[in-house]
C-alpha cells in the first residue's frame, strides 16, 4: 500500500486533516503548538485506492523542542517513509520563515508533494494563496479541513499522484512460503504431508519464472503460495537422480517468499550446507522456521528436543530467533503445528513499533547500558523510528554511525525482541547521521 504522509509545522491542522481524510476521529488533536502525540497510520480508500496516511505531527523529539527543527525531522521521516507527501499550510496565518525552509527540504525529494493550504474560508478567493506560490511547490490546494470544504478535490489528487498498483494488493494476505533444503532432507514429502492434509485446498498456479511451478492452498482461512514446487513436487515422474531440486533452485524460491521452512534432517544434524542455505534465508531478510524432519526415525528420551533444539543454536547462531519444529513428513506429526508456526512468524516480520514506544525502548536500553565511545566520544542515538517490515527495519538517527559496534546493535535487538518478540524474523538497523 502506498504510504502518504502529512508534514506541516504545528497548528497548521494536520490532525484535523488526517482525520477527515480517513473518516474518523482517532487522532487527539489539541490547540497547544507542539503536543506530545505519536505518529498514526491509519488506511484511508478513494476512488478505489487503498493507501496508509500518515501524521507525522508532534513526534516526541525530548532532544529538541523547536519548532524548525521538529519540523524538519517530521519531514526527514516524511521523505523517508512516504510515496506521497502533503505539506500543510496555513491560509490564515500566511506564509512562514518555517514553511519556506520545510519547503526547500521538499523540493529535493523526487516524491511527489502536494501543497495544501488549510484553514481556508472563502473559496470563491483564492488570491489569499498567492503567496504560497513562492514555495515553488506548485499551486496550492485550498482545503478547510475542520469544515471538510474541497477534500474530495485535495483526495482526486492525491489519488492520481499515487504510484501505479502493482497487482500486489490481492495478494496480500497470502503468505509465500518456500520450502528449502538440501536434497534429501525431506522437502518433497513435507510439501506433499502439508498439500495432504485436511481442509486444505490446493490448486497449481505458473510461477514467474518459465518452469517454476507454485502451488497455492488455503487452510482454514488462510491462503498460501508454496514458491516453486515444480522440482519437489513432480520428483516421483522424473528421473530422480537428475530431478534433485538444488541448492541454487532453494536460493532462487527464497527470493521469491516470505516465510522460508529450512528443511533439517534429524539424523544428520546441522551440516554446512544447511548453514549456507540458512544462511541465505537469513540475509535476504526472510522469516524463518526451522523445520527438524524425520523426528520418527530419532531414539528419543525426556531430552532429545532439548539436546537437538541447542544443537541448532549453536550452529545456526546468527538466527536464534527462528522457532524450531520437529516433524515428521512420513507420519505427518505436528504438520498443523508448523503451518501455525508459518502464520505466527508471517505475522511477526509485519510487526509495527510505534514511535513512542519505539524511542522510549531505545531510551531505557541507552541507561541500561551505556552505547559504545571511541576517541572521547561517545555514541547518542537521538532517535529511532521503524523505516519498514519484512523484515522490521529501524533507522537509528545518531551523531556518528562510525561509533556503533555490531555487538550494541545486538543488544538493541535483543530489547527490541524482548519487548515487542519478532519471533522468525530478522531484524534491521540503518543509521543516519544527524548532529
Ligand atoms: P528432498 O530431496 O528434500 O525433496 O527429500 P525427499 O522428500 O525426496 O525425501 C528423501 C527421503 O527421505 C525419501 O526416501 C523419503 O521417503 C524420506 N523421508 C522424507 N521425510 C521423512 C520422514 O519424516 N521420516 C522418514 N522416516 N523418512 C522421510
Amino acid at each position: 500500500k502506498p504510504v502518504v504522509a502529512i508534514v506541516g509545522r504545528p497548528n497548521v491542522g494536520k490532525s484535523t486533516l488526517f482525520n477527515r481524510l480517513v473518516g474518523n476521529r482517532v487522532a487527539i488533536v489539541e490547540d497547544e503548538p507542539g503536543i506530545t502525540r505519536d505518529r498514526l497510520y491509519r488506511d484511508a480508500e478513494w476512488a478505489g485506492r487503498v493507501f496508509t496516511l500518515v501524521d507525522t505531527g508532534g513526534l516526541d523529539f525530548a532532544e529538541s523542542g523547536d519548532i524548525p527543527r521538529q519540523v524538519r525531522r517530521q519531514v526527514e521521516l516524511a521523505i523517508e517513509e512516504a510515496d506521497v507527501i502533503l505539506f500543510l499550510v496555513d491560509a490564515r496565518a500566511g506564509l512562514t520563515s518555517t514553511d519556506e525552509d520545510t519547503a526547500a527540504l521538499l523540493r529535493r525529494t523526487r516524491k511527489p508533494v502536494l501543497l495544501v493550504a488549510n484553514k481556508v474560508e472563502d473559496f470563491q478567493r483564492p488570491g489569499q494563496l498567492a503567496e504560497f506560490y513562492r514555495l515553488g511547490l506548485g499551486e496550492p490546494i485550498p482545503v478547510s479541513a475542520a469544515q471538510g470544504m474541497n477534500t474530495g478535490d485535495l483526495l482526486d489528487r492525491l489519488v492520481s499522484v499515487l504510484p501505479p498498483e502493482t497487482g500486489e494488493e490481492e495478494e496480500a494476505d497470502t503468505i509465500r512460503i518456500a520450502v528449502i533444503g538440501r536434497p534429501n532432507v525431506g522437502k518433497s514429502s513435507l510439501v506433499n504431508a502439508i498439500l495432504g492434509e485436511e481442509r486444505v485446498i490446493v490448486s497449481e498456479i505458473p510461477g514467474t519464472t518459465r518452469d517454476a511451478i507454485d502451488t497455492w492452498f488455503e487452510r482454514e482461512g488462510q491462503r498460501y503460495i508454496l514458491v516453486d514446487t515444480a522440482g519437489i513436487r513432480r520428483k516421483s515422474r522424473i528421473e530422480e537422480a537428475v530431478e534433485k531440486y538444488s541448492v541454487i533452485r532453494s536460493f532462487k524460491a527464497v527470493d521469491r517468499c516470505e516465510v522460508a521452512l529450512v528443511v533439517l534432517d534429524a539424523l544428520e544434524g546441522v551440516t554446512d550446507q544447511d548453514k549456507r542455505i540458512a544462511g541465505y534465508a537469513h540475509e535476504q531478510g526472510k522469516a524463518s522456521v526451522l523445520v527438524v524432519n524425520k523426528w520418527d526415525l530419532v531414539d528419543k528420551d525426556s531430552h532429545t528436543h532439548q539436546r537437538f533444539t541447542e544443537l541448532i543454536r549453536r550452529e545456526l547462531a546468527f538466527m536464534t530467533y527462528a522457532p524450531v519444529v520437529f516433524v515428521s513428513a512420513l507420519t505427518r506429526k505436528r504438520i498443523s503445528r508448523l503451518l501455525e508456526m508459518v502464520n505466527l512468524v508471517a505475522q511477526q516480520q509485519c510487526l509495527r513499533i510505534s514511535t513512542s514506544d519505539l524511542n522510549r525502548l531505545i531510551r531505557d536500553a541507552v541507561l541500561r547500558n551505556p552505547p559504545p565511545a571511541a576517541k572521547n566520544k561517545r555514541l547518542k542515538i537521538f532517535y529511532a523510528t521503524q523505516g519498514g517490515v519484512k523484515p522490521p527495519t529501524f533507522i537509528l538517527f545518531v551523531n556518528d554511525p562510525e561509533l556503533m559496534h555490531f555487538s550494541y546493535l545486538r543488544y538493541l535487538e535483543n530489547q527490541l525482541r524482548a519487548a515487542f518478540g519478532f519471533e522468525g524474523t530478522p531484524i534491521r538497523f540503518i543509521l543516519r547521521q544527524r548532529d
